[in-house]
């Protein structure tokens, strides 16, 4: 007979913003299987990434540590597999372990994944269409082609895996897409949608940059101007204007983005129903997030790394029939940093001393605890590197976001060694949502930048952070 303890089924998707997801209000498209997550369990609507980019965000889930303190902190420094993770522990614990998919935190036998009984992930970024995997093997695995579209590979190598498994003990799969991260590249299912259709436009698709820091109008992410004919598929006119250009532009990323979506959405739905026909659905965990937001044309951009909501927030979507109540909505700060706790405690393994991240196993039941997190603590260290946003750090609480460009490398692998004057930004959430004011030196906002700049320097030091040392005013 089988235990009691729940499986555990990590969906994690790569840059898939939680506003191209229906269950989060899309304007822009449906994901009706991913919905069926939501719908049968809890959606958070303030899960936040503790520095957005891939790397760094993967080390983080599975070591419950932050950046400085796993050491993971740019595209350029590789996760040491030495580090204690949430599915070592499970696994020593007796459950049965995988990943198949996306892993990007290096390859060889240092950084190849462990803790896991199988797996097969892509070398680096990978491919979409017949794309290389390195399999479980000695020194870091072997490498094999397979042909085929990817997400459907991945999700096929999950189904096989969970078939084979041993249905006394409960597993433990990180089933990890490579989409919708760039070129956005659609199999054929998908290609035709949205041909014939106009994409609604964010509300900042021509912002322009004004009331905030030099770094909004220095980062070069801009859809359009910034991409190139591999991202767009096509030769770019680039004699067109800014805004012209943007405004094609936009159309053509956009559909390819929620073309590879749809895919995932499609593959998930295989899995789901395999979970609801083998009678596990009541006793597992379904998970479906990413690893950070996106700028969907948000500002005018692609990609991520800045603080802002769009690249911050994560999409974290949780089922599970034991614990929670269907059609269920949190809006209490997690982060990803606090996944592995979550898992260890549904599990009943204990959570290391030096997990810097906390369980939130009471808000599915319902339940925040009265000293629950009102603020958390971002940072984003590759200065300059792929899209020149500079290095920064702030404190996000429920109503402001204070954030201080210290626009510095500090040394850091993979960032770019030029230094510019620090500068501060101060939104007021509540006020203007979509962050194109920054109020910081308005005299209305005195106290508050100054309690913010307090609450941004002790938050630093309670998790083992160091301030920048020029950040004195
Ligand atoms: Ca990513």
């Amino acid at each position: 007979m089988a235990e009691d303890r729940p499986n555990i089924l990590f969906i994690m998707s790569d840059d898939h913003a939680a506003h191209a997801m229906s269950c989060y209000g899309s304007r822009i498209n449906e994901t009706p299987n991913l919905d069926r997550i939501a719908e049968g369990g809890m959606r958070f609507d303030n899960c936040f990434c503790t520095n957005s980019i891939c790397t760094p965000s993967r080390a983080t889930i599975l070591t419950g540590m932050y950046n400085h303190v796993n050491k993971v902190t740019t595209l350029s420094t590789p996760m040491d597999n030495r580090f204690q993770t949430f599915p070592k522990l499970l696994r020593e614990n007796g459950y049965q372990t995988a990943v198949f998919g996306k892993w990007h935190l290096g390859t060889g036998a240092a950084h190849c994944p462990t803790g896991f009984d199988d797996w097969a992930v892509l070398p680096g970024q990978g491919l979409y269409h017949n794309p290389e995997f390195i399999f479980r093997g000695p020194d870091g695995g072997t490498r094999r082609t397979v042909e085929g579209y990817v997400t459907d590979i991945i999700t096929d190598m999950s189904l096989d895996w969970l078939r084979q498994r041993d249905n006394d003990r409960p597993f433990c799969l990180m089933y990890h897409h490579k989409a919708p991260h760039r070129e956005w590249e659609p199999d054929e299912k998908h290609a035709h949608l949205f041909l014939n259709e106009e994409i609604p436009e964010p509300e900042t698709l021509y912002d322009d940059y004004s009331d905030r820091a030099s770094a909004a109008s220095a980062a070069q992410m801009r859809v359009g101007g910034h991409m190139n004919e591999r991202e767009l598929k096509c030769r770019i006119n680039r004699t067109l204007s800014e805004r012209a250009l943007r405004k094609w532009a936009y159309q053509r990323y956009i559909k390819d983005y929620l073309r590879v979506v749809a895919s995932i959405d499609d593959n998930v739905g295989r899995v789901l129903d395999w979970l609801d026909a083998e009678g596990l659905t009541h006793n597992t965990v379904v998970i479906y997030t990413s690893d950070q937001g996106f700028f969907l044309g948000d500002h005018g951009w692609y990609d991520k790394r800045f603080m802002y909501e769009e690249s911050l927030r994560m999409p974290f979507i949780l089922r599970y029939p034991k614990e929670v109540t269907p059609g269920s909505v949190n809006d209490d700060i997690v982060l990803n940093l606090d996944f592995a706790s979550l898992f260890l405690d549904l599990a009943g393994v204990p959570i290391p001393e030096d997990f810097q991240g906390r369980s939130f196993r009471p808000l599915l039941r319902g339940s925040t605890p009265p000293d629950w997190r009102r603020a958390m603590y971002y940072r984003y260290w590759m200065h300059k590197a792929h899209h020149n946003v500079y290095a920064h750090y702030g404190i996000r609480t429920e109503r402001h976001k204070l954030i201080y460009y210290y626009s510095d490398a500090l040394g850091q692998e993979g960032a770019i060694d030029e230094t510019y004057t620090p500068e501060w930004e101060l939104f007021d959430l509540e006020k203007d949502p979509r962050e194109l004011k920054n109020v910081y030196d308005h005299p209305d906002y005195a106290i508050v930048a100054k309690e913010l700049k307090e609450a941004l320097h002790r938050l630093q030091s309670e998790v083992g952070d160091e301030r920048y040392g020029k950040d004195v005013d």
